[in-house]
């Protein structure tokens, strides 16, 4: 059994950090400078064990309190975050290596989703209805009891926070797992929401990799999961917590293709392109890196190559999470020539002159010519490539798109409402952009895909999550004998 550092990343159970002796070690290094930050353990069956006593003991009080109640401390959760905004971006900005600036945004997002979860008291109330003359029907809503929440490197806190305000706001206590690679931010989270008034053990944090994942699948108290990661984790997770009898709502990997209609506008068209691509260096579900150039579309083409080839990793573009992911998406770029496309712009000549030789950079790189059956245009490289698919029509496009087995996000830019609709109507994905190349549904509308972008159903936010979070009961009730009798009386 390796022995306690001062660097080991904190798990947070029963309110309190606390460093844990594990079997495992992994290194936890800032993708921007190679820097060694500290040491995750490896939560272990027994660990988790404890940390699910501390949530359970927890949760019974915090179920007790009213749901106005409960909304009390996410109201007061809201404010933190946003005070603790800047804070957070930068522990985000140094373990996941994406800009401050965009850290932050991710966290304002975030922040939504508290929001959102202030209105339960309304928006979660007990629905009645007089069903029969006399006979009135109910239904209220329970906390499940103990959940956990399973998340990846690319948003740190804004992925635990779809899931942690809206679950405990329904008064489940919340053990959350978040990425090997990224485990510093979950920690805030956690505290700021205890500083809010959740009592302690209602938002727990335990580390760990696949390991601890399937002792979470295993765990009998543990009552639901909610998964957000690449597509073969959210399967496996899927498929082993339901055989354990669990809730599990799992979001997957994706591909997201974007339509580009000869009649769009350039510049916006162009610039929308590049950010919904390159922005957080591709490291999003949301990134649509193939774009289906449909006609002669060359004169937006180059303006994307143009604008594309000013952007330098390490400057405007935050870094890749690992060197091994650094390595595999420039395979990627190794193999474009020899797999029938062309490399109109080179990731690995973007990086710039001032960029720490430690961290792992690479520029955006477009990859033109590509077949539909491309790998680059059918594996989430998850990195900043764009791959471009020459297609003659929208039904030629369209085809490729609901060919992709993922189904998270696509797009289309045209100034055409007609052809608009028509795209919005046949796209196989759970969301969808006209002229909007990150087409996240703000609140109150949910996010969630479709297809190997989605397991389980329902959207990870929003209306559908708070059925998820929670177990409705129905009581039927009639007091008096006087109306007429039927069927039910
Ligand atoms: P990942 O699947 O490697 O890891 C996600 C979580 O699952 C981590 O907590 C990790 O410890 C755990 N895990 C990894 N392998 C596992 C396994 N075999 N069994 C059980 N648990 C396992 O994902 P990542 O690399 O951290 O994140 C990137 C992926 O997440 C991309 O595929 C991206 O598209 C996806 N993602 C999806 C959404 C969405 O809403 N659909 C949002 C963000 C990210």
């Amino acid at each position: 059994m390796s022995t306690q550092t001062a660097s080991r990343v904190p798990n947070f159970v029963g309110g309190n950090e606390q460093i844990i002796d594990a079997e495992r070690l992994l290194s936890l290094t800032a993708p921007a400078t190679g820097e060694l930050i500290g040491d995750v353990a490896v939560t272990s069956a027994s660990q988790l064990e404890a940390a699910v006593n501390a949530a359970e003991h927890a949760q019974r009080g915090w179920a007790a309190q009213t749901i106005k109640d409960r909304a009390q401390v996410l109201f007061a959760a809201k404010r933190l975050f946003e005070e603790n905004t800047e804070r957070i971006a930068r522990i985000i900005s140094l373990e996941n290596g994406k800009t401050v600036a965009e850290a932050g945004a991710s966290v304002v997002r975030g922040i939504e989703c508290i929001e959102f979860a202030t209105s339960l008291p309304q928006i979660a109330a007990a629905e009645v209805l007089e069903v029969s003359r006399g006979i009135e029907c109910k239904t209220i809503r329970f906390p499940l009891g103990v959940v956990a929440s399973i998340t990846p490197f690319n948003f740190p806190a804004m992925v635990p926070l779809w899931m942690t305000p809206l679950a405990i706001g329904m008064g489940n206590a919340v053990i959350l797992k978040p990425s090997e690679q990224t485990p510093l931010a979950a920690v805030e989270v956690a505290k700021l929401f205890q500083e809010a008034g959740a009592p302690p053990g209602v938002v727990s944090v335990v580390h760990g990799d696949r390991e601890t994942v399937e002792a979470i699948c295993d765990h009998p108290r543990i009552r639901a999961i909610g998964f957000v990661g690449s597509t073969a984790a959210a399967k496996a997770v899927y498929e082993r917590g339901t055989a354990n009898g669990k809730r599990v709502r799992a979001m997957g990997g994706a591909k997201n293709h974007l339509v580009v209609m000869p009649d769009a506008d350039p510049e916006m068209t162009a610039a929308n392109v590049i950010a919904s691509s390159m922005d957080c260096a591709g490291q999003r579900c949301m990134a649509a890196s193939v774009m289906r150039a449909v006609g002669d579309v060359d004169h937006i083409i180059g303006l994307i190559r143009e604008q594309m080839s000013t952007i330098q990793a390490g400057d405007q573009m935050g870094a890749i999470i690992s060197p091994a992911a650094k390595q595999r998406i420039e395979g990627y770029l190794d193999r474009v020539v020899a797999n029938g496309a062309e490399l109109l712009l080179d990731g690995r000549n973007q990086v710039a002159a001032d960029a720490n030789p430690e961290g792992n950079y690479l520029g955006p790189s477009i990859i033109d010519q590509a077949t539909p059956g491309h790998e680059a245009a059918c594996d989430e490289i998850f990195g900043p490539t764009l791959t471009i698919i020459r297609c003659k029509d929208l039904e030629e496009a369209l085809a490729i798109e609901n060919g992709n087995v993922y189904g998270n996000a696509a797009a289309i830019y045209t100034s055409s409402g007609e052809i608009a609709q028509y795209f919005g109507e046949r796209a196989s994905a759970g969301m969808v952009g006209i002229n909007i190349g990150v087409p996240v549904p703000r609140e109150p509308f949910a996010f969630g895909g479709w297809n190997q972008s989605s397991f389980g159903g329902g959207d990870i936010t929003g209306r559908s999550a708070i059925d998820f979070w929670s177990k409705a009961k129905k009581i039927t009730t009639k007091w008096s004998d006087k109306y007429r009798k039927d069927w039910m009386s």
